[in-house]
């Protein structure tokens, strides 16, 4: 029996039921449902008792639903698989109670699904990818109002970002776009993305600190990936890239590389050995996007394999969001004051929670009059190609990008028993030998898109989701439609015209 609602993964009212406690008081049974407290241990037909003020458990009932045996000596209770004899749950005792733990997953669970639906605040929070909520207060003040920021709280932040920074805040001279652009890799990752890739490289323009991300199957692609930018950004924007600073990567010195920035007068520069902080502009953008890109992971349950989804929505977001640094400014804003004939085709979307439950428009082939209409999928980002939002349907391992979507935002699609098995450290760097410098013991992987019309052409990658080369950049202005001074508009689940879909097959390991 459990007196909060939000620990049901599934819910069913119950009427004109009561149940005694202890004392002798009837306390009215307003539904039952499943309630996951960790990877092993689902207990079905959990009672809501609303006036209850603790969680109990039915010893003979746990035992008999999990074929269990439940041990209890003086100190704690353990539960033991009658099958294969392992443990799957240990309670300690404190006074007089043997208290079972949950997983910190299913903390972050309850408070997507709990706050999502009741706090625009939340709602904001989770959309723009975690930002702090002070900062939130003085991006969207109509948010806050009759609420201070600091009364607000988020578990998956907890979990997500780093508390301590080990690079100084950089300091902004602005200068003119791609005069220097900062880079940096990441990986491997322990888990391969959707289409098999285990690293990202970032380019990032120091005068607008926009920035575009590509994912990589491996880091010998440094050299081709940076060429196809080069490319990109002369092709699109007139200008040519003079000055290329990196860390001391092997990767950044390959002989293709050096002749192509000789070929093109490109001085490169790079930080001592050793002292990845002297590369800080990018060493602390690719901490920023891993941060956000576990919060988004993380607040759906989100399996790792998407990863790569994840990042360059990162990116789409970071570019999009005011920065201390730009003096309250967007990256994506200083970008176009020089750019003004640009217009990033994924601004015009309304900004939605990655990883949220989505219906699209079935287009199978086969399909007969008696199929379903639509496809549920899960929501991966915004694509820089077309305009639309990229979707993913997990069974078929096919991704979408389409705009005719109906939006059930405060419904995660993976569920965490679809997580099972995985671990929070996957989402650390494998360690190689020799040692990557680039990686950093603690951090996830990721990588940035740009806005869709600045993205270059062609994927510098074969991702099936990503147009690799540029990410979304946002500022406020590109999020009109979702400000919250709309807020109210954006509550409700939208359906919107269908433009294109796209669909692309691919298999994963
Ligand atoms: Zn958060």
């Amino acid at each position: 029996m459990t007196g909060n609602k939000a620990l049901f993964h599934n819910f069913f009212h119950t009427f004109g039921k009561a149940v005694k406690t202890a004392d002798g008081t009837l306390c009215k049974i307003e539904g039952h449902g499943t309630v996951i407290l960790n990877k092993q241990i689902a207990l079905k037909n959990v009672l809501f008792v609303p006036n209850l003020a603790c969680n109990l458990i039915s010893v003979s009932k746990l035992s008999t639903d999990l074929h269990c045996s439940v041990i209890f000596n003086d100190r704690d209770c353990t539960l033991q698989a009658l099958n294969s004899k392992k443990m799957i749950g240990k309670a300690s005792l404190h006074n007089g109670l043997y208290i079972l733990p949950t997983s910190p997953k299913i903390e972050i669970s309850k408070s997507f699904t709990a706050l999502g639906k009741v706090d625009t605040v939340m709602l904001w929070h989770f959309r723009l990818g975690h930002p702090s909520f002070q900062y939130l207060g003085k991006l969207f003040p109509a948010l806050f109002i009759n609420k201070r920021p600091n009364s607000f709280s988020c578990k998956v932040c907890s979990l997500a970002k780093h508390t301590k920074s080990s690079y100084f805040p950089s300091t902004y001279k602005p200068s003119y776009p791609f005069a220097l652009i900062h880079s940096d890799i990441w990986g491997p990752s322990r888990v391969k993305n959707a289409d098999n890739c285990k690293w990202f490289i970032t380019f990032i323009d120091d005068h607008s600190r926009i920035t575009w991300t590509y994912l990589l199957k491996d880091k010998s692609e440094t050299a081709s990936v940076f060429v196809q930018f080069y490319n990109m950004v002369l092709t699109q924007f007139g200008f040519k890239i003079q000055l290329f600073k990196s860390d001391n990567g092997s990767e950044f010195f390959a002989r293709s590389l050096g002749d192509f920035f000789k070929e093109k007068g490109i001085v490169q520069i790079s930080s001592c050995v050793g002292i990845p902080q002297q590369n800080g502009i990018a060493e602390r953008k690719n901490r920023h996007l891993l941060e956000v890109t576990r919060s988004l992971l993380f607040t759906t349950n989100v399996p790792k394999y998407l990863w790569g989804e994840a990042l360059l929505t990162a990116t789409y977001l970071i570019n999009r969001i005011p920065s201390k640094v730009l003096k309250f400014q967007t990256p994506q804003s200083i970008f176009l004051q020089h750019f003004p004939h640009f217009k990033p085709i994924s601004s015009i979307l309304p900004l939605k929670i990655f990883g949220c439950t989505i219906f699209i428009q079935n287009i199978a082939p086969n399909k007969s009059k008696l199929d379903p209409k639509s496809l549920k999928c899960v929501l991966v980002g915004y694509s820089s190609l077309k305009k639309g939002y990229k979707c993913y349907h997990p069974p078929s391992k096919l991704f979408f990008t389409t705009m005719d979507i109906t939006f059930y935002e405060q419904d995660s699609y993976f569920t965490q028993a679809e997580i099972q098995g995985e671990t929070w450290s996957d989402f650390q760097p494998q360690q190689v030998s020799p040692p990557n410098l680039h990686s950093q013991p603690s951090e996830l992987p990721s990588c940035s898109p740009l806005p869709a019309d600045l993205s270059p052409v062609n994927a510098p990658i074969d991702s099936p989701v990503v147009p690799v080369t540029n990410s979304p950049i946002p500022t406020l202005n590109t999020l009109p439609e979702n400000t919250p001074t709309q807020i109210d508009s954006l509550q409700k689940n939208t359906t919107q015209t269908a433009s294109c879909l796209h669909k692309k097959k691919k298999t994963y390991p």
